[in-house]
């Protein structure tokens, strides 16, 4: 297959949702209609056979949540279809965030009786600021939910972009049908007891045809015409321009757990969502069909495989083809390095893989040397933005029991910095270790990994910050005296950049009329 072929049948995406709205169900439906797992049940047979042998995803287990994210590989149709999960608990962790810098779309999964939830809601945000296209999945109608006009009403309030069903569900609960292919022009009717749905093909036949009826039913036959007339009328009409630049998306409804209206979702995301996008880098955009191989450093994950108790970077790859045993070009560290044990998941299984395209996520053995944010190349030195530290809002003294054990403890702040899990601030007045964390349930996730990676016991005592600003001047002598006065809120991050700690915004703009030459970020870019 041609280079370009091969890129160009790649789709990159995460799935946002609300927790238990189906995300794990659904994915598991996505592998098995992918033929990568045999039998449906099994991604959650097999999570919990890990979590069993994996101690941090132990936590993962005790709290019923999903702490990491994990990348899984699967084949539809000719296209190869890679899927990042994102962590889907209440609470936000920048990983969230982070994953989604590495996908070109994303599906959105809502749970019909529920509608648009919170989580969605932030996920959502994080979509749009990046002008990510978003596909709709309507989950769970076989069980009684919210009028659909409704529901596509509230998701273009509360969201704010514009949405066109692509299928459009006939009854829902006990009286669930099927779905109305709008393209294609065809009913999908549900069969209870089937595997898959029955499609019942109605090209060039009108909706109130004896067919239809003679399927439906008069009654649900007269409904569905209705709607969707008024859908044809007043709605939006499908312009993947619109979808591409993140303006529409497009729904789909149907039931994760009983397999149904999958199918067509797949065929929205081969049809409709983008392959591999062109990136920016701060030098200049790198296009997917660039023949030299980049890729960036999205997630850094430790002990994975209890067996080996060594970190794994995830890179996804910009442009170009990789190849095992390739050199790459580290940009940060201006040095080479060949790659070790790049490693794909198919499911939850590993594989090392031979080649891989634009848009593929690779997972490398990482002895200690990346970290989140690194460009790799095969020389130039180009920077690839857009993967963002984001200013922490909760802040905890961190205390050793055994003062004996500050090496070993610097060691596992060092690394958990690295990979992201937690932000470490160094007032400049003292000694003390300050950990920084966006979502609050990331310290419980440090402190067990402190604890059992690295042996170490401590106590965190929170402290009432909400806020850090990473601080800059273009003058030298301006920033001397801004540092001299705050002193006591002044830190240093992991990589030496001077930030200070808030107890609350309002504080910023006193301090903004006071240092009026001091510039102030929420986000630091790695570079
Ligand atoms: P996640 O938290 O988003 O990963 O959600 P899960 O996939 O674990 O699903 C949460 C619950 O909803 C589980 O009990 C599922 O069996 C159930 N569920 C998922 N999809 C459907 C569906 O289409 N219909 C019904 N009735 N239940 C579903």
């Amino acid at each position: 297959m041609s280079f370009e072929k091969e890129i160009k049948r790649r789709r990159t995406f995460a799935i946002i949702s609300h927790p238990d709205a189906g995300k794990t169900t659904m994915t598991e439906k996505l592998l098995l209609y992918g033929g990568a797992i045999q039998m449906a049940g099994s991604v959650k047979a097999k999570r919990s056979k890990k979590f069993a042998t994996s101690d941090w995803m132990e936590l993962e287990k005790q709290r019923g949540i999903s702490v990491t994210s994990s990348v899984m590989k699967f084949p539809y149709k000719d296209h190869e279809m890679n899927l990042i999960d994102t962590p889907g608990h209440q609470d936000f962790s920048e990983d969230t965030y982070r994953t989604l810098t590495a996908v070109d779309s994303a599906l959105m999964i809502i749970d019909c009786a529920n509608g648009v939830e919170a989580q969605t809601k932030k996920l959502y945000e994080v979509c749009s600021l990046r002008k990510t296209p978003v596909l709709a999945f309507i989950n769970k109608m076989d069980r009684e939910g919210k009028d659909p006009f409704e529901l596509m009403e509230e998701i273009e309030n509360t969201l704010g972009i514009s949405v066109t069903p692509v299928t459009w569900p006939i009854g829902m609960g006990d009286r669930f049908r099927g779905v109305y292919h709008r393209l294609d022009n065809k009913l999908l009717i549900y069969d209870k007891d089937a595997e898959r749905s029955r499609p019942v093909p109605l090209k060039d036949l009108s909706l109130d045809s004896p067919e239809v009826v003679a399927e439906l039913g008069e009654e649900l036959a007269e409904t569905l015409q209705a709607e969707i007339e008024l859908l044809d009328g007043a709605g939006d009409t499908l312009d993947r321009d619109r979808y591409l630049r993140g303006e529409l998306a497009p729904v789909f409804f149907g039931s994760a757990l009983k397999t149904f209206g999958i199918e067509p979702l797949l065929e929205g995301l081969i049809t409709l969502a983008p392959p591999p996008l062109p990136r920016e880098a701060q030098e200049r955009a790198v296009d997917p069909m660039e023949s030299k191989f980049t890729g960036f450093v999205f997630k850094i994950q430790a002990n994975m495989d209890p067996a080996h108790r060594d970190r794994v970077a995830f890179m996804r790859i910009c442009s170009g083809k990789f190849e095992r045993g390739m050199k790459s070009h580290i940009v940060r560290l201006g040095k080479d390095q060949r790659l070790g044990r790049p490693t794909q998941f198919m499911s939850q299984d590993r594989s090392l893989v031979d080649e891989a395209f634009a848009g593929d996520i690779v997972g490398i053995h990482d002895p200690g040397v990346f970290k989140i944010g690194d460009t790799l190349t095969q020389g130039e030195k180009l920077h690839f933005t857009g993967v963002p530290v984001f200013a922490p809002e909760h802040f905890a003294r961190v205390t050793l029991k055994d003062p004996l054990k500050s090496k070993q403890l610097n060691k596992a702040l060092d690394q958990l910095s690295e990979e992201g899990a937690v932000q470490v601030f160094r007032p400049i007045n003292n000694n003390d270790q300050i950990l920084g964390v966006v979502g609050v349930l990331q310290f419980d996730v440090v402190q067990y990994r402190i604890q059992h990676e690295y042996g170490v016991q401590v106590t965190f005592a929170r402290l009432p910050y909400s806020a850090a600003r990473w601080i800059f001047s273009d003058d030298e002598d301006a920033l001397d005296e801004y540092v001299r006065a705050q002193s006591h809120l002044i830190c240093d991050d992991q990589h030496g950049q001077k930030a200070i700690l808030l107890d609350d915004l309002w504080r910023l703009n006193f301090l903004k009329e006071r240092f009026p030459k001091i510039e102030y970020q929420a986000t630091s870019e790695k570079i």
